[in-house]
């Protein structure tokens, strides 16, 4: 035998050249297979929502299912980087150097089938294969780990890009829609009595399902749609379409008008004493909006099934008995309507509240919704102010009598809430108040008073109540006067021109948050048919200042005064 020395140098070299070639011929390709199919198949958790042990099942208050990226994404990835290195160890261990080298090559047998080698030289060579090959497993398991690496880093940029690029969408989502709702001047509120109370997002109910999305917007349940438990896809902004699914308000559980989230809300509570003739007028404006609907651009449709028939109660108890019965219940529901002229639209919320609901501070700061309100319906009954009683006559007190006065005179109806709204809302001077004097065909019957004519704050002061205006032109951004009757509005035989005089404070008020109906009042006064002014002489000017504030200028400030005088029915 020779020297030992090259006998190992041989050996060594064999094993390096058996190590290297098995490694790049095969065992590389083998580790980098098998890792990278089984990194794969732990992507794959299907069936979706199934029963795959991987999901870990949302368990949250929302019946949505959480966006991919926002979770199952992050958790596959982590799968799928263990099920390749377990691969590559479970290939270098138990496979290459357990199976192939120990219990193989060293024991003379064929590495690939196991059969024992047939004769003694065959066996030799066999044993002498096994450091190479071992050295080869380990080349090919460190080869194969340093090239994963490089491809899960790769993965790992490409979700953390899904995820920013679906985070960039909801972001955007957000925005948009709250950029949306800000340039419409879009605030909900809810219209229910004992709630009122604005919210940043109704809840929504799957059309399928019915189940209660409190989160449908942007976010962690998807970007522009959520899926809903039971498998439906919701659009998850206004702008993809959530405006067609039923809503609710979050605070109370009841139904909201579709137009709620979509159109800038207007609320405007009607404030007068018990009997002042509120509800009366109420049933006029409606009656009023529709008439002016038929003949101009303005558009006019109840917001829900309940407001229709809501209205269709009121207008036929008044049919029936000509009154309207007095308005029950501690807070009022909003009755609510959608009024539209050109492109605009406006969602208006009209809360008749009972008219002792202003008795005192108490009552008053029940009523939440002042605290919301975009304007003053004031509904002034003359009849029961002190300073008017006393000016009758025999024969015209018993007529002031059957027109059934409030409760409650207009100054004091006034001091009882002006305080309180101002504390609500800290927002009176900026509001506009439509002051509505009713029971105009009660008024035209008395002797011992001064007709009502135009305009309506110079005959209201001449008859007293110049207290009345001083205090509305001083306390409000804008007071403009009405006299109406509600009864000649209303009803069988209801006049035609009375209606759109008893809508006009209501168009009024609406201009004034930009919807541009101030001109539809104007274009009647500039009618060639229109008002005969009521003699100047008899009437200074008692505003307390110009109204500069609203959106059609001083224009129209004489809207729907002098228009003649209407015959009671
Ligand atoms: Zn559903
Ligand atoms: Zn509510």
């Amino acid at each position: 035998m020779t020297d030992p020395e090259l006998i190992a140098r041989i050996l060594g070299a064999l094993t390096g050249v058996v190590g290297v070639a098995v490694c790049l011929g095969y065992g590389l390709w083998r580790f980098l297979a098998l890792a990278l199919s089984a990194a794969w198949a732990a992507f794959r958790t299907d069936p979706p929502g199934g029963t795959d042990p991987r999901i870990t099942p949302y368990t949250g208050p929302e019946p949505a299912r959480p966006a991919y990226w926002a979770g199952q994404m992050w958790l596959d990835a982590r799968f799928a980087g263990q099920a390749a290195a377990l691969t590559v160890w479970y290939l270098l261990t138990r496979h290459w150097l357990g199976l192939v080298v120990r219990r193989r090559l060293l024991r003379g047998r064929n590495g690939q089938t196991g059969e024992l080698a047939d004769n003694g030289f065959g066996r030799l060579l066999l044993r002498l294969l096994a450091p190479g090959t071992a050295l080869a497993a380990l080349l090919s398991a460190l080869l194969a780990s340093v090239l994963l690496a490089g491809v899960a880093l790769f993965f790992a940029v490409e979700i953390v890009l899904v995820a920013l690029a679906a985070l960039a969408a909801t972001l955007a989502g957000r925005g948009a829609e709250r950029l949306w709702k800000l340039a419409l001047g879009i605030r909900m509120k809810c219209p229910y009595p004992g709630c009122y109370r604005p919210f940043p997002l109704a809840v929504h109910l799957c059309p399928a399902c019915g189940a209660a999305h409190r989160e449908l917007r942007p976010g962690a349940f998807g970007a522009l749609r959520h899926v809903c438990r039971c498998g439906k896809a919701l659009p998850s902004t206004l702008m993809t379409g959530r405006r067609a699914l039923t809503a609710r308000c979050p605070h109370c559980d009841r139904n909201l008008p579709p137009a709620v989230g979509t159109t800038r809300v207007v609320h405007l509570p009607l404030i007068g004493g018990t009997s002042a003739g509120k509800t009366m007028l109420l049933a006029a404006v409606l009656d009023g909006l529709r008439s002016w609907s038929h003949e101009s651009r303005l558009t006019v449709e109840y917001a829900s099934p309940d407001d229709l028939r809501e209205a269709n109660a009121l207008g036929q108890e008044l049919n029936r008995t000509g009154w309207t019965l007095k308005t029950q219940g501690g807070q009022p529901r909003a009755l609510m309507l959608l009024v539209g002229h050109g492109r605009r639209r406006r969602l208006l919320y009209l809360y008749d509240p009972m008219g002792e609901s202003f008795r005192d501070a108490d009552t008053t700061r029940g009523q939440g919704y002042l605290a919301h309100a975009d304007g003053v319906l004031l509904v002034t009954d003359v009849l029961a102010a002190p300073v008017v009683r006393r000016a009758l006559h025999a024969g015209d007190t018993e007529r002031a009598q059957a027109a059934r006065p409030a409760d409650l005179g207009p100054v004091e109806t006034y001091a009882g809430f002006t305080g309180e709204l101002q504390g609500l809302g800290g927002r009176r001077g900026r509001l506009p108040v439509a002051t509505v004097v009713t029971k105009r065909d009660a008024l035209d019957r008395l002797d011992s008073l001064p007709r009502p004519a135009e305009p309506v704050e110079a005959w209201l002061a001449e008859i007293g109540l110049d207290e009345l205006v001083r205090a509305l032109g001083h306390d409000f951004a804008a007071a403009r006067y009405w006299v109406v009757s509600a009864h000649a509005a209303t009803g069988a035989g209801a006049l035609d021109s009375e209606r759109r005089r008893a809508a006009e404070p209501v168009l009024w008020l609406l201009s004034r948050t930009g919807l541009r109906v101030g001109g539809l009042v104007r274009d009647r006064r500039e009618r060639p048919d229109a008002p005969v002014r009521a003699d100047p002489r008899t009437h200074p000017d008692p505003r307390d200042r110009p109204d500069t504030e609203g959106t059609e200028g001083t224009q129209d400030a004489q809207v729907g005064h002098g228009e003649e005088r209407s015959n009671t029915p």
